[in-house]
Parts: structure tokens; C-alpha cells; sequence
């Protein structure tokens, strides 16, 4: 432990010694610089810097209360002790009114160590103290910025929606016109559904409730879909996009989704921080126990000091070239997140402004390293699934309701609507459809009492029933499994992704036995 640094005024080398002497004998192993007067007190507060200060009360050309008062001009809370042999009861608790930490009388120097110590751990409470309320106004400041910058993030692509609207709504707009209207509103609600996503799974992660659905995989198989996501981004930007895979790389333990989710943000970032024209690497290599992924760019780089903070949640470089490209500052917390709960480790390189960046995510190696291809959809063949199933579409917003439904009439199936809970439940009684696509907040009957009455009655207790809400936390999800749903989709939903959910649903019931199926999810 380094000495303690005290500074002791006090005219008389003998009574200097005593307290030196009291101070080792209480075990405290200090420097300690002893000055006699106004001008060397003054001299030795404004250069050092110490732990504590020890004053006598009287001097012959100062007392011990200015130096009190000089000590706490100076700001400085360090403990003030005087140390003297004349302070009456009064004098005393005078100088504690005026800040002094306390007082020890030179008939009992036994008192000095303990009230040095006492003293010491004070001063470390209020600096713990003091610590946290700043780091507490930092996380308020941080909110406050990011709340602002929230709401510039959201309403760019909102003011974008709501353009296009009117842009489409003009009596003579034309199909191209509209065409173009609604690819930028599927683009915009994109991304929104994007900025969403990213911060609920922060959220999610932080509080620990992402489960990763691993599973033995081929990290190059991940990054050929990633650069497949980025790619339109890179090519409007004219990036050229270059992917460089190992032969030998070994397989990892991973959620793919998940490992995707991060290359895809490593590489956006990359488009997003490099000027036109620039050059984006993605290159995997790996050893028997590691796989390294490394994207790189030759974009507007990243200041040094800003390294180790990037991956903070909203850090972002302050910028005008940062921030000009937009961006929530959680895309790197969630890298991180999400790298760390699959044991591995990301870092990052920069030589600074203007010389493009590298980031390094590390990744164990499968334990038996074996490459396997993708089988989540194992066996479910789309084209070779007749779609003629009749499908109740339950909603009470009549444009997403007819949205839905005649997106699902053009993939082929049959569709029924209703617009409430108590004709969803009748309609499916009458019409037995194949599958239900349930809104949750529904007037009067709500989607998870729809649900429980469809499963239980014999005649409606086999459809398959996905929840479509605008709850996407966690407990919506397992209140709505817990309510017989076999799905549950957040709202916008991608209406492509919609129907091949639809398809594997209906595969997977295909086959299992139909009521032994039906007895496994959803036991009595
Ligand atoms: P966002 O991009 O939404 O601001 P991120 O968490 O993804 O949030 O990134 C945080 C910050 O890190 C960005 O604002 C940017 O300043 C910096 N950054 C991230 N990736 C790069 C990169 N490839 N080149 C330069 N700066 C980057």
C-alpha cells in the first residue's frame, strides 16, 4: 500500500516528532511533511497533494483555523484533524463547525492513530459516495442524449412513411410512383423494426433472458448470409465487399441467428462509417480452438481514446462524419453482448481518425469440431406443400386484417376474417380452419381467451393458432405459449416471413400424429 501523504503544521520540531512517533506507533506508515508557518502551509497545499492534514491551533504567525478556512477555499475536503494541546471543549467544537474532521488533544496522542483512521475511512465513504452520484448524472446525461436521439431516429424514417403516403395518395400517382412509395415504407418500417429489435435484445441480455438455440454449424455458411444482408447496402454505397474464408475452419457451438445478427452489424457499421467507393473485408480463419472473424474497413476509422468505450451502450463517436450516418450507438453493445454469451471475446483496432477500422471477434471452436449444414427447416420442402388450408385472420384493425389476408390469398390459401374475439371463436367453429392468425389486443374477448376457448373444445382444439402482438416481451411470449399459442409473431411482421412460418407450422403437425402431436404442446 503506498504511504499515506500528510501534511502537519506545526511550529515545534519536538511536538513534530511526537506526532510522527504516535502516527508509527499506531501503525500507519505515512510521509509526512512538517511546515512552520503561513507562506510554507500555503506553498505545500497548493503543490501536494495529500491524504490528510494535521494542524496545530496556535502559530506565532498563523493559527490553525485559517489554515482551516485556507484548506477549504481551496475546495478540498481532505480530513482537517487539529492536533494541539490548548483547544478548550468550546474552541473545539467551534473548529468542527467550521469544518474541521476532529480534534485530538496532545495529552492523548494515543487518540491520533484511531482518529486518523476514522477519519480516512470517512473521506473514502464520501468519495464512494460522490463517485456514484457522478456516475449516476453520467447515466442520466447519457439517457437524456439518447433520448433525443431517439426521437431524431425515429422520426427520420417516420417523416420517410409518412412522404411516401402522401406521395402514393396524390389522385394521379402512378403504379411506378406507388410502387416506389411503398419500397420505401417497407425499407423505413425495416428499419425501425431493426432499431426496436436491437435495443429490446439488449435489454433482454442484460437482464439475462436470451436463450441461445445452439447448435454445431459452419461459421462460413453465417458470414456468406451475412454479406448476403449487406450486400444491396454496400453496392448503393459502392463498396466493394470482399469475403475471404480458410479452408480449415473448424465449426462452432453457436446460435446462428444470433452469430449472423452480429456480423451483420459489424458489417453495416463498416458501410455505414466509410466514405463511397471504400473497401469492406470480411475474413474468417480459425485453429483447432478458435475461429476468428475479423471485418475491416477504410472508412473515417475511430479516435483512440474512443476504443475502449465503443462498445458502452450509446456510445458514439461525437463527430459530425459519426454522426452524420444516424445510429441508436447499442449496435456494439449488442456485438458484444452477444459474442460474450456465446464464451467469446471481440475487440477492436484503429490507428485513429481516418484510417479505417478492424473489428475482431474471437470464437471457441465446436468441442467435437465437425462442419454441419443448416437443418433448421429440416425437411420442409415449400413447394412441394399444397397450400390449400383455409386460414382465420383475427383482427380488429381492418387495414391490417385485409393486409394480411390478401397477402395469404396470394400464397394460395384460403382465408376467412373476422374483427373480433367472440366471431373469431364462432367463425372457427363454423369454418374449422387450418390455422388461426390471432391478434392479442382484441375488444371485449382478447386473443389469449380466444386462444383457451379454441383449445378447449374438441372441434377447434387441433388448429394451430399464431399470436400476432405488438408485445414482443418475454412474458407476452409465455403468456401467450401458456394460452396454447404455437406461435407468436411481433408486430410489423414481414408477410414473406408469415407464410413460411404458416407452411412449417403445418409441415410440422404433418408430421407428427396428429392427436398424440397435439397432446405433447398442449397437455390438458
Ligand atoms: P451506431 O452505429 O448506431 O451509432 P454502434 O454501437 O454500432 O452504434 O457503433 C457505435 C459507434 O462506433 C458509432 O456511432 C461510430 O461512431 C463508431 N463505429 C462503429 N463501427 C465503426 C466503423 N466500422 N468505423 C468507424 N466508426 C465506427
Amino acid at each position: 500500500m503506498n504511504p499515506l501523504r500528510i501534511l502537519h503544521l506545526e511550529d515545534s520540531p519536538l511536538d513534530g516528532d511526537l506526532v510522527r512517533a504516535w502516527i508509527t506507533r499506531g501503525g500507519i506508515v505515512a510521509t509526512i511533511d512538517r511546515v512552520e508557518n503561513r507562506a510554507m502551509f500555503e506553498d505545500h497545499l497548493c503543490k501536494g497533494h495529500y491524504d490528510l492534514i494535521l494542524a496545530d491551533y496556535a502559530l506565532p504567525d498563523f493559527d490553525g483555523v485559517s489554515a482551516l478556512a485556507m484548506t477549504r477555499r481551496k475546495n478540498t475536503c481532505v480530513p482537517f484533524i487539529f492536533v494541539s494541546g490548548t483547544l478548550g471543549e468550546e474552541v473545539a467544537i467551534e473548529t468542527l463547525k467550521q469544518g474541521a474532521t476532529d480534534y485530538v488533544l496532545k495529552q492523548h496522542m494515543e487518540r491520533l492513530a484511531p482518529a486518523i483512521e476514522r477519519a480516512l475511512a470517512e473521506a473514502r465513504e464520501r468519495d464512494e459516495k460522490r463517485r456514484a452520484v457522478e456516475a449516476l448524472r453520467e447515466a442520466d446525461r447519457r439517457k437524456d442524449v439518447f433520448l433525443a436521439m431517439l426521437a431524431h431516429e425515429l422520426r427520420n424514417p417516420l417523416s420517410a412513411i409518412s412522404n411516401s403516403v402522401q406521395l402514393a395518395r396524390l389522385p394521379d400517382a402512378s403504379p411506378q410512383r406507388i410502387a416506389w412509395s411503398l419500397d420505401v415504407i417497407h425499407n423505413q418500417v425495416d428499419q425501425l423494426s431493426h432499431l426496436i429489435d436491437d435495443l429490446l435484445d439488449v435489454t433482454r441480455i442484460t437482464q439475462g433472458k436470451i436463450q441461445l438455440r445452439k447448435r454445431v454449424l459452419d461459421p462460413a455458411e453465417i458470414a456468406r448470409r451475412a454479406v448476403e444482408a449487406v450486400s444491396p447496402l454496400a453496392d448503393e454505397r459502392g463498396h466493394e465487399l470482399i469475403c475471404s474464408i480458410d479452408d480449415r475452419l473448424p465449426s462452432v457451438e453457436a446460435d446462428p441467428t444470433r452469430i449472423e445478427q452480429v456480423l451483420v452489424n459489424l458489417l453495416s457499421n463498416a458501410v455505414k462509417y466509410t466514405e463511397s467507393r471504400g473497401r469492406i473485408e470480411l475474413a474468417l480463419s480459425g485453429t483447432p480452438e478458435i475461429v476468428s472473424i475479423r471485418v475491416k474497413d477504410n472508412g473515417v476509422g475511430i479516435p483512440v481514446d474512443m476504443q475502449s468505450r465503443i462498445f458502452e451502450p450509446f456510445a458514439q463517436v461525437e463527430s459530425s462524419l459519426h454522426r452524420s450516418r444516424g445510429g441508436l450507438g447499442v449496435g456494439l453493445t449488442l456485438v458484444k453482448k452477444l459474442v460474450e454469451i456465446h464464451e467469446g471475446k471481440v475487440h477492436v483496432r484503429s490507428e485513429g481518425v481516418g484510417s479505417g477500422s478492424e473489428f475482431i471477434v474471437e470464437l471457441p471452436a465446436a468441442k467435437q469440431s465437425r462442419i454441419v449444414g443448416d437443418r433448421t427447416r429440416s425437411g420442409i420442402d415449400r413447394s412441394a406443400t399444397p397450400r390449400r388450408f383455409t386460414i382465420l385472420v383475427v383482427d380488429d384493425n381492418f387495414d391490417a386484417a385485409a393486409a394480411v389476408a390478401s397477402f395469404l390469398e396470394l400464397s394460395g390459401f384460403e382465408v376467412v376474417v373476422a374483427h373480433d374475439g367472440r366471431s373469431g371463436i364462432e367463425t372457427a367453429r363454423k369454418v374449422r380452419p387450418r390455422l388461426v392468425l390471432l391478434d392479442i389486443g382484441l375488444p371485449v374477448v382478447d386473443g389469449y381467451q380466444v386462444a383457451a376457448d379454441l383449445r378447449s373444445h374438441p372441434e377447434t382444439r387441433n388448429i394451430l393458432i399464431v399470436g400476432l402482438t405488438g408485445y414482443g416481451e418475454d412474458n407476452a411470449r409465455e403468456r401467450s405459449r401458456h394460452a396454447g399459442f404455437d406461435h407468436h409473431l411481433v408486430k410489423p411482421v414481414e408477410l414473406a416471413k408469415l407464410v413460411e412460418l404458416v407452411d412449417a407450422l403445418i409441415a410440422e403437425q404433418e408430421s407428427r400424429p396428429d392427436d398424440f402431436g397435439r397432446e405433447l404442446a398442449h397437455p390438458a
